[in-house]
């Protein structure tokens, strides 16, 4: 099995890299934060939740997103393996991760970084709050408390991987099939 984490500022382009990685290897990708917009959009309880946190630009609690990826993994048994997108953003995540990953005998093959400046990523959310509406990337100021939260929870999750020796960044600048091709590259040497 081939169990990936995406990791990356907001913007840096986890999601769109998600689809080629999951549809060469046949994975299923996991959008934590995609799941919480489709319960916004279905007006669930977690939805209502998750919106209150997600407008500001701060991280859902801890508890309930973990319950939340637990189900969307169990929901996927028999596969080849599961792209994590936008999940683990804390070190609780991670640490639960592994554990649960570990009950089923699993664990994490490999966490690819994709690097991009602040800068660009602020060019990038704002473009892509016009297309598609989205409300947290409409604000600079929302935009940089996600920045912030990335700084202060997520990116202790670079030391807790390395740790592991299972780290790896790959430059998200550029064309977008250049990119593919290098984490694809990437994925290839390591599995
Ligand atoms: P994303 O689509 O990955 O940029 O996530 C959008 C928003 O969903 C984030 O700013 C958080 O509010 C929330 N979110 C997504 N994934 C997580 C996570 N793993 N932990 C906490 N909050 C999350």
């Amino acid at each position: 099995m081939i169990n990936l984490i995406l990791f990356g500022k907001p913007g840096s382009g986890k999601g769109t890299q998600a689809e080629f990685i999951k549809n060469k290897y046949d994975l299923i990708h996991i959008s934590t934060g995609d799941v919480f917009r489709y319960n916004i959009s279905m007006q669930t309880e977690l939805g209502l939740l998750a919106k209150s946190y997600m407008d500001k630009g701060e991280l859902v609690p801890d508890n309930v997103t973990i319950k939340m990826l637990e189900a969307e993994v169990s929901k996927s048994p028999n596969v080849n393996g599961f792209i994590f997108d936008g999940f683990p953003r804390t070190t609780i995540q991670a640490e639960m991760l592994d554990k649960f990953l570990k009950n089923k005998d699993l664990e994490i093959s490999m966490t690819i970084a994709l690097e991009v400046d602040e800068d660009i990523l602020i060019e990038r959310l704002i473009n892509r709050g016009k297309e598609s509406g989205r409300v947290d990337d409409q604000d600079k100021s929302k935009i940089q408390n996600r920045f912030e939260e990335y700084n202060k929870k997520t990116s202790k999750l670079i030391e807790y991987y390395n740790n592991q020796g299972k780290f790896y960044i790959v430059e998200g600048l550029g064309e977008i099939n250049d990119i593919t091709k290098r984490i694809y590259n990437l994925i290839d040497s390591k599995i």
